[in-house]
């Protein structure tokens, strides 16, 4: 059965690369009927803290990655890496070192300034069993190094990349286990993925060398070796190493972004994954059976921000407007525009969604686009600046103010009989339409860009219409 997992470490939120490792593991899982495991790497104990572990916990749910089985945590399963470094111990396959960090340390840096790598020239690989026995009394702590072969080949078939070539001479006698008792990444992964009987390690590309490393202990404990594919590194669209700068964000702010679970999957996928050069746009369902290591590319990925948007809103476009209503909701109730998801009106929100239409990208949009409709009136707040610009041209204000008026004496307050008072009142003024539907926008909404002037003045109602645009005339005057 397929095995694989996805290996967190929790020194930091969910990102791109992360959640994309954990979807291409899930996906392979769920197309071969294998098992995704969750497994938490938590042994660098300054740098792990649980609101990451928390906050990736909830982010994979979110995205819908459930795992088989998991989440382990390695800091639960500190006994079992003991046990292998002492055995491998008695088996002098890895030996003491008490060398002391501050001494290796120096030595790191002098050959780090020679411009060359520092490998552990092995000082302590041959003590004595008197000396190691002495040096414990002493009460001197120690690390235990695995004792690398020579010129073993490490080589491995990577199911991305093809062959991968690695010689153990390229590797010093590393740490296994560490004085304070933890293990190292490299030596808990290898006790892990056995144990889990993981088949399948698929992960980044910054792991090749690990890979070899890893590889070189499977052959040390004789365990069998689980077959690998590194997927390619993620870049900005500079072709840089992709950071902030890029729009690169945790999974969770473009979750409280309003990106849609399904929309991010989908986007997290085509990221180093295509299926031919057309389609873009792929379900849960289709990504499943269509998701294969082969169509994995070598080269890296490019992220890139307005691609995540694009599919977002073609996802939101296959919803109905009852369901994306439901879906603003939760965005418009932490804006602060709705007290809570039962004080709202279902059938004037899917209006609103109606009106908004393809603006709505991601569900925060409606809050950018709509808020004002949500608003009270004392709650639009307006700046002379902006004021001025609204009401630009000759008689503009004059135009509103009758406008006003025939409004309010409006029987049927819909569309057709809005757009029909402006565009009748501008004409009469030989002014073109768009003078007073620009100020009359600001006037209801202290914006410039809303959804249709006409709709929007519909479902704000008369009296919230008519409020506004005397407030906003009122202003005018104040601020002339
Ligand atoms: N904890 C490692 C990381 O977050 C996992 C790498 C692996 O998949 O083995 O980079």
């Amino acid at each position: 059965m397929l095995t694989v997992r996805f290996a967190p470490s929790p020194t930091g939120y969910l990102h791109v690369g992360g959640a994309r490792t954990a979807l291409f593991n899930w996906l392979l899982a769920q197309k071969h009927g294998g098992k995704f495991i969750l497994r938490i790497e938590d042994t660098d104990r300054e740098r792990s803290k649980e609101e990451y572990t928390r906050q990736i916990l909830e982010d994979i749910k979110w995205l819908g990655l459930v795992p088989f089985e998991g989440p382990f945590f390695q800091t639960q399963r500190l006994e079992r890496y003991r046990e292998v470094a002492f055995d491998l111990l008695n088996k002098g396959l890895a030996y003491r070192c008490f060398c002391s960090p501050e001494k290796l340390e120096e030595e790191r840096k002098r050959a780090y300034k020679a411009g060359k790598a520092f490998k552990y020239p092995g000082y302590c690989a041959n003590l004595s069993e008197e000396e190691i026995k002495k040096r414990i009394e002493n009460g001197e702590k120690f690390a235990i190094r695995i004792r690398m072969p020579k010129n073993e080949d490490l080589s491995f078939e990577d199911k991305v990349r093809g062959k991968i070539n690695f010689s153990s001479s390229e590797f010093d006698d590393f740490v296994i286990l560490k004085s304070d008792g933890m293990p190292t990444y490299n030596f808990a992964v290898v006790i892990d993925d056995h144990d889990m009987k993981v088949n399948l390690v698929v992960r980044g590309e910054d792991h090749i060398t690990n890979t070899a490393k890893q590889i070189a202990i499977y052959k040390i404990l004789g365990w069998e070796i689980p077959e690998f594919a590194h997927i390619p590194l993620i870049l900005g669209p500079d072709k840089k190493r992709l950071s902030k700068r890029h729009g690169a964000r945790a999974v969770g702010e473009w979750r409280r972004e309003g990106i849609l679970p399904e929309a991010m999957m989908n986007f997290l996928a085509l990221l180093g994954w295509s299926w031919d050069d057309k389609q873009q746009i792929f379900t849960q369902e289709e990504l499943v059976e269509k998701f294969s290591l082969e169509r994995v590319s070598k080269n890296p990925a490019v992220f890139d921000v307005d691609k995540l948007i694009w599919i977002n809103s073609e996802h939101l476009k296959k919803k109905a407007d009852e369901e994306k209503a439901e879906l603003v909701i939760p965005f418009l109730v932490e804006a602060g525009l709705v007290e809570s998801e039962e004080s709202i009106d279902r059938a004037w929100l899917i209006e609103v969604i109606k009106i908004v239409g393809d603006r709505l990208k991601k569900l925060t949009d409606i809050v950018a686009y709509a808020d004002f409709l949500f608003k009270e009136d004392e709650d639009i707040i307006y700046t002379s600046e902006d004021a001025k610009k609204a009401i630009k041209g000759d008689g503009v204000v004059e135009v509103v103010e009758e406008i006003n008026k025939v409004l309010k004496e409006l029987d049927k307050w819909d569309r057709t009989e809005i757009e029909k008072v402006i565009r009748d009142k501008a004409s009469e003024h030989n002014l073109g339409a768009s003078k007073p539907i620009r100020a009359i926008r600001y006037a209801i909404s202290a914006k410039f860009v809303t959804p249709g002037l006409f709709e929007s003045m519909e479902l704000l109602g008369k009296i919230r219409t008519i409020n506004r645009i005397n407030k906003f005339l009122e202003f005018v005057k104040a601020n002339k």
